[in-house]
């Protein structure tokens, strides 16, 4: 069982230590196996994808490995790029009355014909592995916190408790309000065993920097690459590179690489970094095994 080779304290001068999310995730993978063999049925997710985006292909395949590494049963459900509504809301219809899976998830982004938002409404909470359906996204106001959490901001938390990161009474800033990412990662951080301090920062705020340097926790959710560098960082922060940014490099043979939401010199003044990639993305998928195995206890209990 991997195991967080530190503990966090305050540090200022030296290079700041890995937010190893790939152990992270290794180490819960175990941890559900355990879960998945004491279920008297084998989980079963669904991932409905429709269209043909390339990052999209990748996302579900990996979620589908992680199914077959864990022993979750998966069904792969491919829709052309050209289907209409009806045709995904019969779909998801249907999975939702299928007794023989436990967890739906709708890959986004769907073509921009489909109305995303009504589509989520009418999957199944307790099917909901995404977190998305506002009656899970609910749940996390009334500081309920054992159903479908968001995948990416329950990874986050998940990732700041393995790693030790003392939390209660912190002041935390999540640059972000989206309602997958965001702001549930603030709501996380907010509530109660949590208990930080939060700010949500987002494009009307008047000065992100300066919010930013406040923060003993600050996490980045934005989408836009390497926005938050080394001075807009308190000497022995935490902090947590959410963003998958694709940027040209023409030094790879591919011509593009990988950035996140935080600059590489973050490192220089952080206490904690998470690396992109290896960082948030696998705690991600975890948890989205971890949300099918939660659904499939709660459905067959
Ligand atoms: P999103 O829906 O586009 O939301 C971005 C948020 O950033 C918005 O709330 C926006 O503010 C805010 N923002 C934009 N420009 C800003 C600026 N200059 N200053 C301050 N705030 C600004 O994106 P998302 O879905 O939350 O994703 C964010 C990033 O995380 C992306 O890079 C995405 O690829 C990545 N991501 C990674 C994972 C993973 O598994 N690692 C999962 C999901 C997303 P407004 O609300 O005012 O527009």
């Amino acid at each position: 069982m991997h195991k967080p080779h530190h503990r966090w304290s305050a540090r200022s001068s030296m290079a700041a230590i890995r937010l190893d999310g790939k152990a992270c995730a290794a180490d819960l993978e175990e941890r559900l196996k355990q879960r998945i063999v004491n279920c008297t049925i084998q989980p079963h997710l669904a991932v409905v994808i429709v269209g043909n985006d390339p990052a999209s292909h990748v996302y579900v395949r990996n979620k589908i490995k992680s199914c077959e590494r864990l022993g979750i049963k998966s069904s792969h459900i491919e829709l052309p790029a050209e289907t209409s509504q009806d045709e995904v809301v019969k779909t998801i219809l249907a999975l939702n009355g299928d007794d023989s899976l436990h967890g739906i998830l709708i890959q986004s982004p769907l073509p921009s014909h489909m109305d995303e938002e009504s589509l989520t409404d009418l999957i199944d909470p307790k099917k909901d592995v995404d977190g998305f359906h506002p009656v899970n996204l609910g749940r996390i106001v009334q500081g309920r916190l054992d159903g479908m959490i968001p995948c990416t901001p329950a990874g986050v938390m998940e990732m700041l408790r393995w790693s030790k990161v003392e939390m209660s009474g912190k002041k935390a800033v999540v640059i972000g309000r989206s309602f997958n990412v965001g702001m549930p990662q603030a709501l996380l951080l907010a509530a109660k065993g949590a208990d930080a301090t939060v700010t949500i920062v987002h494009s009307r705020t008047k000065d992100a920097k300066a919010e930013c340097l406040t923060a003993d926790i600050v996490i980045a959710a934005v989408g836009r690459p390497e926005m938050v560098t080394s001075d807009w960082i308190k000497p022995g922060a935490v902090v947590v590179d959410v963003g998958i940014n694709r940027i040209d490099d023409s030094t790879r043979e591919r011509g593009w690489r990988l950035a996140g939401d935080v600059h590489p010199d973050v490192a220089e003044v952080a206490s904690l970094l998470s690396p992109v990639p290896g960082g948030v993305g696998p705690m991600t998928v975890a948890m989205l095994m971890a949300n099918t195995v939660t659904a499939t206890e709660g459905q067959h209990s």
